[in-house]
């Protein structure tokens, strides 16, 4: 936004500039005019054009004398210099009379594009026959070098005899006729010419450097405005030129038949070129298909019309120019004018270029047929016209550069706001991309924690659960379950250690009667206290306790022989008799009867035997009379 307004503000300065610019230029044309109005002016002293009686005579005959033949009654008196497209010959007859101070003189026939000029100048004395005092062939059918006199202009030397000449001139042209006579005085006319020189070099000095300039711009830019703007500005110097007779004389003087159709040709190519460079100048492809499709069509008439010059014939090539090139006039200019209508700045510009050189050529052309008196040479006109048209061409062209260069500009400065754009999309999204991750890195390490910490109670409660299910609720002492293990792991370590294993079975005696004299309660109490008699008189670590069901116990005792198995379970009988409890008030004492057996066991399953072994010598020490120990090794 901010580079917008900063371009805005580069336009609009640039467009005060421009506005600038085209004061000066039309300054400059005003100066301009005020220059040619003032050195046509000496011009149009030194002119001298009182021609009292012309008179005219159509003719085919290019003989002098028949024409001297012919009855003074077949002469008209004419005024205008105008006979349109005749392509009849002309015959002029008007006198010349000397100059007063005796200095040498000369006619010229001001329109330098006719095709064949003959001036004859013959003495004047009354009653006696004429004899021709010169003779001088000239026009453009000539070879620029079989001229009498070698000249761009018209001129035909008078004769100086001291007395009046009769001159007659046969004039025969295939485009329009004009035949302006002219009769200056030698000196006057050097003197003209040198500053007509001056300032038609000027002219074609200026065009050539901005014919020139363009190439060389479009050499270096390639932009094709340029080159058609110097293509235009080429033509229209030629088209200038050719119709100043300095075509012929100085660019194709030995093609007399080119030079027929130099103007056509180049005033056409002019018309094409500029068509194009509007078409181009105004970007009408982007803004206005409708004036494309217009310029298309006139850019291909006009194409064929310039092919068709050099094949048909001359005097429709010339009704056909005239309507072709008022077409692309009409087209351009109205074209242009809308556009400008439109708001488009560089339009403006262009309308004030075609205007410059139209409205010169109309007011020459004004002038030319007599509706107004300039006083000054019309081609003048036309150039003062032509620079200030071609100047505003070509600030018409810097504008449109300068507004090509904006738009890149613009452009650029968009490029580079979408790659900031996307460099800190690119940041944001890897800080997210870095954050996530953290944020994930960090869910995962807690998840996994917790995941740990539920393991590790899992865990605690597997084992919690695996020491519950091996250990007596009431005694605390393993149970049933837990011996069955570990009766099979220290039987194999019996086997591998070849150790004695010693295996007691323990059954207190009429327990049931302890439990029907003082109550479940006091049985409980009493399984209890057998238990710590157990836990007592058992110290070694390996040794196992075991609740083996009801009041009956079993004791694992590994690398222990028969008579210290004896001894033990000696000391569990005694101190079993020798205590008591008290429950309910009440003294509780009771007896136990244990049989033991040793054996280093030698197979997998003879601990099965060692057990069944053990508890048989238990059934012998009830049998015996209880509270006994039978020990015997198996
Ligand atoms: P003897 O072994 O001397 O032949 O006689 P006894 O009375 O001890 O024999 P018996 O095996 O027939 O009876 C065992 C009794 O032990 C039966 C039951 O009432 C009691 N008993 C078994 N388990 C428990 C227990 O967990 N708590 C209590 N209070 N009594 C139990
Ligand atoms: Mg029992
Ligand atoms: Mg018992």
């Amino acid at each position: 936004m901010i580079a917008n307004s900063k371009i805005s503000v580069e336009g609009n300065k640039l467009q005060l500039t421009s506005l600038w610019v085209a004061g000066m230029i039309i300054l400059l044309g005003l100066v301009l005019f005020g220059v040619v109005v003032s050195t046509s002016g000496k011009g149009e002293k030194a002119l001298i054009n009182e021609f009292t009686r012309l008179h005219i005579a159509t003719s085919d005959t290019d003989n002098i004398t028949a024409i001297l033949e012919l009855n003074k009654l077949n002469w008209d008196a004419i005024n205008d210099s105008n006979f349109a497209l005749s392509k009849k010959a002309h015959w002029f007859s008007v006198e010349v009379s000397p100059d007063e101070l005796g200095r040498s003189q000369l006619v010229e026939v001001s329109f330098s594009n006719l095709d064949k000029v003959d001036a004859w100048f013959l003495d004047k004395l009354s009653g006696q026959q004429k004899t021709i005092l010169a003779h001088y062939k000239t026009g453009d059918s000539l070879e620029f070098n079989a001229r009498d006199v070698k000249h761009d202009q018209l001129i035909f030397p008078v004769p100086m005899t001291g007395l009046p000449n009769q001159l007659y001139l046969r004039v025969e042209s295939q485009s329009s006729l004009k035949v302006p006579i002219k009769l200056w005085v030698e000196d006057e006319y050097i003197q003209y010419i040198g500053s007509n020189r001056v300032f038609i070099g000027i002219f074609y000095g200026f065009m050539s450097a901005m014919a020139l300039l363009n190439l060389f711009l479009y050499i270096s830019s390639r932009n094709p405005i340029t080159l058609l703007y110097a293509g235009y500005v080429i033509c229209l110097s030629i088209t200038l030129a050719g119709s100043q007779g300095l075509g012929y004389r100085f660019l194709w003087p030995d093609s007399p038949a080119f030079q027929q159709y130099a103007v056509l040709f180049f005033v056409s190519l002019m018309a094409f070129f500029s068509s194009s460079f509007t078409a181009s100048l105004l970007d009408i492809k982007q803004h206005h298909p409708f004036f494309l499709r217009l310029f298309n069509a006139l850019r291909i008439i006009i194409l064929i019309y310039i092919l068709l010059i050099f094949i048909i014939p001359y005097g429709l090539v010339t009704s056909i120019a005239t309507l072709v090139i008022v077409m692309s006039m009409l087209i351009i200019f109205i074209s242009t004018l809308f556009i400008a209508y439109k708001g488009n700045a560089i339009a403006k510009y262009l309308c004030a270029a075609w205007f410059s050189l139209l409205f010169s050529g109309l007011l020459g052309l004004a002038d030319s047929f007599g509706w107004i008196n300039l006083h000054l040479d019309p081609s003048y006109l036309l150039m003062v016209g032509a620079v200030i048209e071609t100047l505003f061409m070509a600030l018409g062209i810097a504008m449109r550069f300068n507004d090509q260069r904006l738009l890149a500009k613009q452009a650029r400065m968009k490029a580079a706001q979408n790659k900031q754009n996307t460099i800190q999309a690119k940041e944001a999204l890897m800080s997210l991309q870095l954050e996530t991750k953290e944020k994930l890195e960090y869910a995962v390490d807690e998840r996994t924690y917790e995941l740990e910490i539920a393991i590790r109670e899992l865990n605690e409660a597997n084992h919690e659960l695996e020491r519950k299910s091996s250990i007596d609720a009431l005694t605390g002492v393993a149970n049933r379950r837990s011996y069955d293990k570990k009766v099979v792991a220290e039987a194999r370590r019996s086997r591998r250690e070849k150790t004695p294993l010693a295996i007691a079975m323990l059954d207190i005696d009429h327990f049931k009667a302890v439990n029907d004299t003082f109550g479940h309660q006091c049985g409980d109490e009493a399984l209890k206290h057998f238990a710590s008699v157990l836990k007592d008189c058992i110290k070694r670590p390996s040794d196992v306790i075991c609740r083996y069901g009801g009041e009956e116990f079993v004791v694992i005792l590994p690398n222990t022989d028969i008579e210290g198995a004896r001894l033990l379970m000696e000391s569990v009988r005694s101190t079993t008799e020798n205590s008591q409890i008290q429950c309910a008030g009440k003294t509780i004492k009771f007896t136990v009867s244990i049989g033991v057996s040793t054996r280093v066991i030698a197979t997998d399953t003879e601990y099965e035997l060692l057990n069944a072994f053990a508890d048989k010598l238990l059934y012998q020490a009830k049998e015996s009379g209880r509270n006994q120990v039978k020990a015997l090794e198996f």
